[in-house]
């Protein structure tokens, strides 16, 4: 600043202004706020969306305690290694090693402090895709698959997801619920013409 000129002033300060409330903008957001700095955001929608409302929500992480527990092995490296040979090479290899390495901490860090909920495995179902209550009976009518459901990953939600079988269980399990659902629905239907059928019948004879 010039030695005359005026102090600007401001109506607000704060130590840290992130620009943008997507996922990178409010994970900052959150870490400058715990490393005990003052924060604001600003988003220029009138509602939080960008690109990661609208993502599918999937995060990699490489050799987190999660894969530990269903002994998965796994490393940052053999992460950097995958991304690098489906990238090609290119002129940032050096910050592909950065998130890889980052990534076991950064899944843990959402679910531990962020308290991000990972729904994979959330609702029992059958071999139908039925939504099964805590009895194991099914819920008629209600189906469910993909994240929202126990899939290929097993019953132990986000301690159970197998890595890179999210699509299938979630296109096979909506494959398996879009038939079971339109095989009730015309159940329903001809269940509902059978007894306007039987109604109609009555009704002639009464
Ligand atoms: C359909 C879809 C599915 C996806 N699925 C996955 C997935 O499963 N896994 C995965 O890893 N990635 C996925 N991605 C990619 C991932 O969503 C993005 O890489 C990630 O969300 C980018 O985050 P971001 O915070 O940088 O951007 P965004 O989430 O887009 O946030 C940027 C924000 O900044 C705001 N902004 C921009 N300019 C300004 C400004 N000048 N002033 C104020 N605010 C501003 C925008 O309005 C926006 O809200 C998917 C993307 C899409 C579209």
């Amino acid at each position: 600043m010039a030695k005359d000129e005026p102090a600007t002033e401001f109506d607000a300060e704060f130590d840290v202004l992130i620009v943008g409330a997507g996922g990178c903008g409010l994970v900052a957001a959150i870490a400058a706020d715990a490393a005990g700095a003052s924060v604001a955001v600003v988003e220029k929608q009138s509602r939080l969306s960008g690109n990661t409302a609208l993502s599918s929500g999937s995060i990699p992480g490489a050799g987190t305690r999660l894969q530990a527990e269903v002994r998965i092995k796994d490393s940052p490296k053999r992460f950097a290694e995958d991304v690098l040979r489906v990238s090609g090479p290119h002129d940032a290899e050096h910050l592909a090693a950065r998130p890889t390495a980052l990534s076991a901490e950064l899944v843990e860090w959402l679910i531990d402090e962020a308290h991000v909920s990972l729904t994979q495995g959330g609702l029992a179902v059958d071999t139908h895709a039925h939504v099964l209550r805590t009895d194991g009976t099914p819920i008629i009518g209600l189906f469910a698959g993909g994240g929202a459901a126990t899939g290929i990953s097993g019953r132990r939600g986000s301690d159970g997801y197998v890595s890179g079988n999210g699509l299938l269980s979630a296109l096979g399990l909506g494959l398996i619920a879009g038939r079971e659902a339109a095989s009730h629905a015309a159940d329903q239907r001809a269940a509902s013409k059978t007894k306007l059928h039987h109604n109609v019948q009555q009704g002639e004879m009464t």
